[in-house]
C-alpha cells in the first residue's frame, strides 16, 4: 500500500527535456488537494529572437501563464495551480507581430519543463519599483527633459519609467544602427508592479542611425501618469547602447500667475532703482558742474524784475551785448537805472555782482544802502525845492533862474567823471550845452549847476 501511494506521487513529478517550438501534453493524475509548480527552464532561446517562448496551462478551458513572462523574456517562467486532476501544458514561441512577415523563422528552442508538488503558492507582490523573481530587480526612472544612456545586455529586456504631467511629451531614442524594440505602456501607479506585456505597442526601432521619436499623450483620468518603457536589445552577442530622452515640445501650460507678478515686480524694482540711481547722480553731476552765480538769483528778482520791453525804450542798447532792445523782450532794470536784457544781466551776475555799466554793488545790502542814499536825496530835494518857491514868492522869477536843473550827484566810488548835456533852447539855435568834471568822487559831490544865457554855470557856494 504504501509503495503504491509512492508511485502514484512519482508519477505526477516530472522533469523532461524538450527541442521543438511547439508542445502541448496532458497531465491526467494530479491531486486535487495538492498545490503544484509547473517551470520551463530554457536551455537555449531561439537563434533570431524574432518570437516571445510561452509557458502556459489550461484547466477547463481556461490558460495560466506566468504574467511576468510577458513582461521579462524570462529563462525560467513559473505557474502554480491546484484543485484539479486534469492538465494541459502549451509551450509555445510566439512571434511578435512586427517580425511577421520575416522569412526563415527559426522558433526552436531548448528547454525543461519540471512538475512539482508545491509547498504553498506564495507568490509576494512586489512594491513598486521593484519587479522579478524575489522582487530583485527594479526599474530605472528616467527623468523629463534629461537624455539618458543606457547598456542593455544582449537579448534582454531593460525597464525604466517616467512620471509625466498634463503635458504631452515626446520620446526620442537614438539606438544607431543597432536593432532595438520599444513598449511604452502607460501605467497607473499602485503599489503593486505587475509589469504590462511587452506584446503590447511593441515597436522595433529603425536602425538608420536617426532619431526614433514616440509621442506620448497625457491620459485623462490621472493627473500624474506613469509611463513604462520596456527596451529589448535583439543582439544575441553583444550589450548595445541606447539614448533615450523624453521632451515636451510644447509648453501649452500658461505663464505661472506668481511667474508673471514675479517678473512685474522685478521689472518695477529695477525701474525705481535705475531711476533712484539716476536722481543721485544727476544730483551730483548738478553740484560738480553748476556754477553758483556770485549774485543770487533771489536778488535778482527781487530788486531787478523782469520786465518787457516797451516802445519807449525801443531804441536804447543793452550795455552787455551792444544789441538794441526789441519790443517784448525780457529786460531787467538795476537799482542804479540802467537796463539789460534779462539773459545779459543773468549771465554778468553769475560772475560779478555789480552793473556792468556804474560798477554799483547789487548785493542785497548795498542796494539797500543805494535806496537809503536815494530816498535821503529825494527829501533835501524837495526841502530846497519848497526853500526856492517861497523864495520866488518874494523875488519876481529872474530870467537866469528859470528851469534851473538841480543836479545832485552820486557819491559811488567807481564815478570818475561826470558828463552832463543840457539843451534848454526852446528854438535849439544853441548847440547843446556841456559841462564835465573830473576827479575823486569828494570834488563831484553836491555840485550845484545853473542854466544862463550864456550857458551851464556852476554856483561856488
Ligand atoms: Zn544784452
Ligand atoms: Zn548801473
Amino acid at each position: 500500500m504504501i509503495f503504491l501511494l509512492c508511485i502514484s506521487a512519482v508519477l505526477a513529478n516530472f522533469n523532461t527535456q524538450y527541442v521543438t517550438d511547439q508542445l502541448e501534453i496532458q497531465q491526467t493524475n494530479l491531486n486535487s488537494s495538492k498545490t503544484y509548480l509547473l517551470s520551463m527552464i530554457i536551455t537555449q532561446l531561439p537563434i533570431n529572437n524574432y518570437c516571445l517562448p510561452l509557458l502556459q496551462i489550461i484547466i477547463n478551458n481556461q490558460t495560466y501563464n506566468d504574467s511576468l513572462a510577458y513582461s521579462i523574456k524570462a529563462n525560467i517562467q513559473k505557474v502554480y495551480f491546484d484543485q484539479t486532476e486534469n492538465i494541459t501544458i502549451k509551450v509555445s514561441c510566439n512571434l511578435l507581430e512586427y517580425f511577421q512577415n520575416q522569412k526563415n523563422i527559426n522558433k526552436t528552442m531548448h528547454f525543461n519543463l519540471t512538475l512539482n508538488e508545491a509547498k504553498q503558492h506564495i507568490q509576494s507582490p512586489c512594491q513598486f519599483p521593484h519587479y522579478g523573481q524575489n522582487c530583485s530587480l527594479s526599474i530605472q526612472q528616467i527623468q523629463k527633459e534629461f537624455s539618458v544612456t543606457i547598456l542593455i545586455l544582449n537579448n534582454t529586456w531593460f525597464y525604466a519609467y517616467t512620471i509625466l504631467d498634463n503635458n504631452n511629451y515626446e520620446v526620442y531614442v537614438q539606438n544607431g544602427e543597432s536593432l532595438f524594440g520599444i513598449s511604452i505602456i502607460s501605467f497607473n501607479k499602485v503599489n503593486v508592479t505587475r509589469l504590462p506585456s511587452f506584446l503590447q505597442n511593441f515597436v522595433v526601432l529603425n536602425t538608420d542611425n536617426n532619431e526614433n521619436q514616440i509621442s506620448l499623450s497625457q491620459t485623462e483620468d490621472s493627473q500624474d501618469s506613469i509611463y513604462i518603457i520596456g527596451l529589448y536589445n535583439f543582439n544575441s552577442t553583444q550589450i548595445q547602447e541606447i539614448t533615450i530622452t523624453i521632451t515636451c515640445p510644447f509648453q501649452n501650460e500658461e505663464f505661472p500667475f506668481w511667474a508673471t507678478i514675479l517678473l512685474i515686480s522685478i521689472v518695477i524694482f529695477g525701474l525705481l532703482l535705475f531711476l533712484i540711481i539716476l536722481c543721485h547722480y544727476r544730483r551730483q553731476y548738478k553740484k560738480i558742474t553748476q556754477i553758483k552765480p556770485v549774485l543770487d538769483r533771489k536778488v535778482l528778482k527781487k530788486y531787478m524784475p523782469t520786465k518787457k520791453v516797451d516802445s519807449k525804450m525801443s531804441s536804447d542798447t543793452c550795455s552787455v551785448c551792444l544789441v538794441q532792445f526789441e519790443l517784448k523782450e525780457k529786460y531787467c532794470q538795476t537799482p542804479c537805472n540802467h537796463y539789460f536784457h534779462e539773459q545779459c544781466l543773468y549771465d554778468w551776475t553769475t560772475k560779478q555782482a555789480n552793473c556792468p555799466v556804474c560798477r554799483q554793488g547789487l548785493l542785497e545790502n548795498e542796494i539797500n544802502q543805494l535806496q537809503e542814499v536815494k530816498k535821503n536825496r529825494n527829501l533835501q530835494a524837495e526841502q530846497l525845492n519848497n526853500q526856492e518857491s517861497i523864495k520866488s514868492k518874494e523875488d519876481p522869477p529872474s530870467q537866469t533862474y528859470r528851469d534851473l536843473p538841480f543836479l545832485q550827484l552820486s557819491s559811488s566810488p567807481f564815478r570818475t567823471q561826470c558828463k552832463i548835456e543840457l539843451d534848454c533852447s526852446p528854438q535849439g539855435e544853441h548847440s547843446p550845452q556841456i559841462i564835465q568834471f573830473d576827479g575823486s568822487p569828494q570834488n563831484l559831490t553836491n555840485r550845484n549847476l545853473y542854466f544862463q544865457s550864456d550857458g551851464i554855470v556852476e554856483s561856488q557856494n
